[in-house]
C-alpha cells in the first residue's frame, strides 16, 4: 500500500508549462527532432497529469469505483512506457540512424516497448504491473516489466551514443545526450527506493530540461533579426529529405551586401532585412523562409508553387526602396532557382549549389540558375576537385615549381626562369594555376602555397649552380593575399639564410591586376626592397597601373601583359612603344610574355623589350626537364 505524496510534481508541472511555453511560441523547423520533442512533451504532460490522477484515485480507493482505479493507472503505464520510448527516438534522431533502413532491426528495437504496453494492456484483467487490493494499490508479480523497458532503452541508447559518437560533431552535445540518459537512470533508482515521492517526473523533467537547452531552444533554428530560419536549420533540414525531399529553392542575394552595410549603418540594414522577411512571410505563408547569413535568403517551398511569379513578384518589390526608420533603401537583388522536384542524392551539394548560386547571383544580377541544367553542380564538382587536390598538395608538401626560361632579346641567351606553380590531383594530371589559385586565394591557403613555392626556389638555386647555367635569377609570383601579412618579409628572409642564397637571386613578381591594399603592400616592398629582394610588376596593361605608382615601387622590371603583346603583334601602333620607352627612361628593364612565333620577338626586340618569354623558347617544364636542357648551355636557337 502505498500513500502518494504531490510535493514534487507540482512544480514539475509548472516547470514543463514554461518550456512548452518557449517551444510552442517560437516557429520550429518540420524536422524530426523537432517534431519527436513537440511529442516529448505533449507525453510529459499527459503522463504527468495521469500521475497526478491515478494516485489521487489511489490515495482515495475506498470511494473510488475499481475500474476507474484500473484505468487511470493503466493508462499512466501507458504513457510512462511512452516516454522512454519517444526519448529512445529522439536519441537515435540525434545520432542520424534512419529507422527505415534495417526494418528487421528497427521492429526488434520497438520489441520491448511494444511488448511492455502489451503486458499493461492485459494486466487490466490479469494485475501482471499492478492490482488494487484490498489495501488499495500494489505491486503486480511483473511490475519489473516497467525497468527492463527503460533500462533497455536507456543502455541501448548508451551503446549507440558509443558506437555512433562521432555522428554527433560537438562533444558537447555527446555529453548531453549521455547526460539526459543518466538522469533518467538515477530516477529509476529513485523510483525503485522511495516510489511514493513520486520523483521520477522530476527527473524525467530534468532531461527534457538537458534536451531543451542543448538541442531544442527554438533559437538554434532561428536568425532573430529577421525572424526567420537561419542557415543551420536548413542545413539539417535539407539533410534530412536526402533521398526524398522534393521541393523547389529559391534563393536571392542583396547585392554588395557589405558595402549596403557600410552605407546604411548596421541598424537600418537590419531593419532592411526585417522588412524583406516580414513581406514574404506575408505574401508566401505556404513556404519556409531561411536567412543565409550576409543578405542572403532561401525560400523553400512545394515543387506546385509558382516559382516563376514569386520570383517575378519580389523582383518587382525590389524595385522599391525599403523604408526602415526615415532611411530608404534601394537594394539591388541576385537570384536563384534550385529545383530538387526529382529529389537530391547529396544534401552538401544542394547546399553547396546554393552558395555558389547566390555568388554568381552576387556578381551577375538578377537571373534564374537552374540545377537542372547541371552546370551548376559540374561547377561544385570541380571546385571540390580542385579544392581537394590542393589541400593534398599544400598537406603533403606537394606543390610542385614548373620554370619557364626568360631570355635575353638581344643575346638569345637564358637570362632566368619564372616559376609557376602546378598541382597534381590524385590521378597524377595536372592542374594548371588559374584553377587552383583563386581558391587558394579565397580560403587563406595561398600563404602556405606561396611559401611553399619560395622556399622550393630557394632550394633549387642553392642545389644548382644557376649562375652556370647563366642564370641571374629566378623569378616568383607572389599573390597580394600574401601582402597582408606583416611578417612575409621576415618569413622570406629566413628562408633566404637558410638556404644561403642572395635575395637578389630572387625576383619577386606581382600582379597590378588585383592589389587589395595599396598602402599595405607598398609599405611591405619597401621593406623587402631593404633586405636586398628584387620586385618586377607582372602582367602589366591588365589592370590599372599608372606612371605615378610604378615610379614609386621602384621595380626592376615591367613584364608586358601577353594580351598586349599579341595586339600590337598584329596591329603595330605607336602607344606600346611610347609606354616601353617611358619606363625605360625611368630606368627599368621590360619584359615581353606570352612570345610564340620569331615574327613576335622580332617585333618586340624592336621596340626595345630587354627580355622575352614564351613558347617560342619553351612552355614551362619541371624542375627536371628544365635542368636537362639548360645545365649544359645548350645553345638557344634564337
Ligand atoms: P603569369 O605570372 O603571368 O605567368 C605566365 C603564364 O603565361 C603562365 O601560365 C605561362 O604558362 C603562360 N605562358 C607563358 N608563355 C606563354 C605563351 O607563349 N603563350 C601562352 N598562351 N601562354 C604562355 P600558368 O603557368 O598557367 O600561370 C598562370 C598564372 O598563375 C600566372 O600568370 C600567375 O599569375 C599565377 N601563378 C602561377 N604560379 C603562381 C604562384 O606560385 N603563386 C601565385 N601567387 N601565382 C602563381
Ligand atoms: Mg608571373
Ligand atoms: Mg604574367
Amino acid at each position: 500500500m502505498f500513500y502518494w505524496d504531490y510535493s514534487f510534481i507540482l512544480p514539475s508541472i509548472l516547470v514543463l508549462i514554461i518550456i512548452m511555453g518557449y517551444f510552442f511560441a517560437l516557429p520550429r523547423v518540420p524536422i524530426k527532432m523537432n517534431k519527436t520533442f513537440h511529442m516529448l512533451l505533449i507525453n510529459e504532460g499527459i503522463v504527468i497529469v495521469l500521475d497526478v490522477l491515478s494516485s489521487w484515485v489511489d490515495n482515495n480507493y475506498k470511494e473510488m469505483p475499481g475500474f476507474i482505479l484500473i484505468l487511470f493507472n493503466s493508462a499512466f503505464f501507458v504513457f510512462f512506457l511512452l516516454r522512454i520510448f519517444i526519448i529512445f527516438t529522439y536519441t537515435a534522431t540525434l545520432l542520424h540512424l534512419d529507422p527505415e533502413k534495417n526494418m528487421v532491426r528497427t521492429w526488434l528495437v520497438r520489441a520491448p516497448f511494444i511488448v511492455s504496453v502489451s503486458i499493461v494492456v492485459l494486466g487490466t484483467f490479469g494485475g501482471f504491473i499492478f492490482y488494487i487490493g484490498d489495501d488499495g494499490y500494489a505491486r503486480g508479480p511483473l511490475h519489473f516489466i516497467i525497468y527492463v523497458c527503460y533500462y533497455f532503452y536507456i543502455f541501448y541508447s548508451f551503446s549507440l551514443l558509443y558506437r555512433f559518437r562521432d555522428r554527433v560533431l560537438r562533444v558537447r552535445e555527446r555529453r548531453s545526450i549521455f547526460f539526459y540518459n543518466f538522469v533518467l537512470l538515477i530516477g529509476t533508482v529513485f523510483r525503485i527506493v522511495m516510489p511514493e515521492y513520486m520523483l521520477f517526473d522530476t527527473f524525467s523533467l530534468m532531461a527534457i530540461m538537458i534536451i531543451f537547452l542543448s538541442f531544442e531552444n527554438p533559437e538554434f533554428f532561428l536568425e532573430n533579426r529577421v525572424m526567420s530560419f537561419n542557415s543551420n536549420a536548413l542545413r539539417r533540414y535539407v539533410a534530412e529529405k536526402e533521398g526524398t525531399g522534393r521541393f523547389k529553392l529559391l534563393a536571392f542575394v542583396i547585392r554588395d551586401y557589405h558595402e549596403i552595410r557600410e552605407i546604411y549603418g548596421s541598424v537600418q540594414t537590419d531593419q532592411g532585412l526585417s522588412l524583406i522577411a516580414s513581406f514574404i512571410h506575408r505574401n508566401y505563408p505556404e513556404v519556409m523562409l531561411f536567412y543565409y547569413k550576409t543578405g542572403r535568403f532561401v525560400l523553400l517551398g512545394n515543387v506546385e508553387l509558382d516559382w516563376e511569379d514569386i520570383h517575378d513578384e519580389i523582383r518587382h518589390r525590389f524595385r522599391q526602396p525599403w523604408r526602415a526608420n526615415n532611411a530608404e533603401l534601394y537594394l539591388e537583388v541576385g537570384f536563384a532557382l534550385i529545383d530538387c522536384s526529382e529529389g537530391y542524392k547529396n544534401a552538401d551539394e544542394i547546399i553547396n549549389t546554393i552558395g555558389l548560386m547566390l555568388e554568381k547571383a552576387d556578381q551577375l544580377g538578377s537571373d534564374f540558375n537552374i540545377l537542372a541544367d547541371d552546370s551548376a553542380l559540374q561547377d561544385y564538382e570541380d571546385r571540390i576537385y580542385v579544392k581537394r587536390a590542393l589541400e593534398n598538395a599544400i598537406d603533403q608538401d606537394a606543390v610542385e615549381i614548373f620554370l619557364q626560361p626568360l631570355i635575353e632579346a638581344n643575346s638569345g641567351k637564358l637570362i632566368g626562369a619564372e616559376a609557376l606553380a602546378r598541382i597534381r590531383d590524385s590521378e597524377g594530371r595536372i592542374i594548371p594555376p588559374g584553377a587552383f589559385i583563386p581558391v587558394a586565394e579565397k580560403n587563406g591557403r595561398i600563404n602556405q602555397l606561396g611559401e611553399q613555392v619560395f622556399e622550393k626556389v630557394c632550394r633549387f638555386i642553392c642545389n644548382n649552380n644557376i649562375e652556370e647555367m647563366g642564370m641571374k635569377y629566378i623569378n616568383v609570383n607572389l599573390s597580394p593575399i600574401q601582402f597582408m601579412r606583416p611578417d612575409l618579409g621576415d618569413r622570406f628572409a629566413t628562408i633566404v639564410r637558410r638556404y644561403g642564397i642572395k635575395p637578389d637571386q630572387i625576383h619577386l613578381e606581382i600582379t597590378e591586376e588585383a592589389i587589395i591594399d595599396e598602402q599595405m603592400m607598398e609599405k611591405q616592398v619597401r621593406l623587402m626592397q631593404k633586405n636586398g629582394f628584387r620586385f618586377v610588376l607582372d602582367d602589366y596593361g591588365k589592370g590599372y597601373s599608372n606612371l605615378m605608382r610604378i615610379k614609386k615601387t621602384s621595380f626592376v622590371t615591367i613584364k608586358i601583359d601577353m594580351e598586349i603583346v599579341w595586339d600590337y603583334c598584329n596591329s603595330m601602333d605607336a602607344v606600346l612603344p611610347m609606354m616601353i620607352s617611358a619606363f625605360k627612361s625611368l630606368g627599368l628593364s621590360i619584359t615581353a610574355e606570352g612570345i610564340e612565333t620569331e615574327e613576335m620577338a622580332n617585333k618586340m626586340r624592336a621596340i626595345g623589350c630587354d627580355y622575352l618569354q614564351g613558347m617560342l623558347f619553351s612552355a614551362p617544364v619541371s624542375v627536371n626537364s628544365f635542368l636537362k636542357k639548360y645545365r649544359y648551355g645548350e645553345d638557344l636557337n634564337v
